[in-house]
C-alpha cells in the first residue's frame, strides 16, 4: 500500500499506458465504473460502490462546464482507488480546493496528479518563466481548467508568483503561490490594477499584460520593486484570472522598448 495518493495516480497512468491528455473514460471502463448524470441538488458528485456495482454521479442541476466535470470525475476515481476511503462519497466545492477534509484534499491531489503528472509537467515548465500564455498552452495540452493548471505550475515553479481570482467587488481569490512567494496583497479593489479595470471598463481587450510598481497590489513594498500583471476577464464567469511575478531584468528592459 502506498501513502500517498499521487502515487495511486502514478500508478494507473503507468498500468494503463496512459499520456497526456489522459483518456478519463478509458480509465473508467478498464476499472468497470459508470458515469451517471442525475440531479443531486446540495451536491456536486457522488461516489456508490457495491457490490458488482461502482457509479459516479455527476448534478445535472447545475451547469457544470467540461473542464470542471473532467476534474471532477478524476477525484471521484481518486476515491475509489484510495484503499482507505469509504465506499460512499459525497462531495461538493471540489474545484475550489477550499475543503479542510483530508479525503477530499486527497482525491483532489490523486485528481491533479493524474491530470497532471508531475513528470510530464517538470519536463514542460523547465527553464520556462511563468506566464499566462504558458499556462493556457499547458491547460490546452493537458485538458484542464486555467486554474487548476496555474496550481499545478506553481507548485513546482521557483519564480515568486501567485495565481489569483479577482471579482468586481475586490474580492479576491488566492488560486496558488509559488514557494519562494512571500508578498502580502492588499485587502479591498486594487483600482490601479488590470484586473479592476478590466472589470470596470467595457473598452479593454479581454487580456492585459503590464509590468507595474509591486506596490500597487501588495502590502509595504517599495516602489521600485517590479511586478508582471497578467489579466484576463473570464466573461462567462464575471471575473478575472490574473497572474502576478515579481518582474526580473528582461521584463523590465522589454518594458523599456515599449516606450
Ligand atoms: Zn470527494
Amino acid at each position: 500500500m502506498y501513502n500517498y495518493p499521487e502515487q495511486y495516480a502514478q500508478d494507473i497512468i503507468s498500468s494503463f499506458n496512459l499520456t497526456p491528455p489522459i483518456d478519463l473514460s478509458k480509465i473508467c471502463e478498464k476499472l468497470d465504473i459508470k458515469v451517471n448524470y442525475e440531479p443531486l441538488g446540495s451536491m456536486e458528485a457522488l461516489l456508490i460502490v457495491s457490490p458488482g456495482k461502482r457509479n459516479i454521479i455527476i448534478d445535472n442541476s447545475r451547469n457544470m462546464y467540461r473542464l470542471r466535470e473532467r476534474f471532477t470525475i478524476a477525484h471521484e476515481i481518486g476515491h475509489y482507488i484510495i484503499p482507505w476511503h469509504e465506499n460512499l462519497q459525497q462531495c461538493d466545492k471540489i474545484v475550489d480546493f477550499k475543503s479542510e477534509n483530508t479525503i477530499e484534499c486527497e482525491a483532489n491531489n490523486f485528481a491533479s496528479e493524474l491530470l497532471v503528472p508531475q513528470s510530464s509537467l517538470l519536463g514542460d515548465i523547465k527553464d520556462k518563466k511563468v506566464t499566462l500564455a504558458l499556462i493556457k498552452e499547458l491547460a490546452e495540452k493537458y485538458d484542464v481548467s486555467l486554474v487548476v493548471m496555474a496550481r499545478r505550475i506553481l507548485e513546482y515553479s521557483d519564480s515568486q508568483s501567485v495565481a489569483l481570482i479577482y471579482y468586481p467587488n475586490g474580492n479576491k481569490y488566492i488560486q496558488m503561490k509559488s514557494k519562494s512567494f512571500n508578498k502580502e496583497i492588499k485587502d479591498g479593489r486594487i483600482t490601479k490594477s488590470s484586473a479592476h479595470k478590466l472589470l470596470t471598463s467595457y473598452n479593454t481587450s479581454a487580456e492585459v499584460k503590464d509590468v507595474i510598481d509591486s506596490s500597487i497590489w501588495f502590502e509595504n513594498d517599495c516602489v521600485s520593486d517590479k511586478i508582471v500583471e497578467e489579466s484576463m476577464f473570464q466573461s462567462n464567469l464575471g471575473r478575472v484570472f490574473t497572474l502576478l511575478r515579481v518582474a526580473d531584468e528582461d521584463d523590465i528592459s522589454d518594458l523599456e522598448w515599449d516606450f
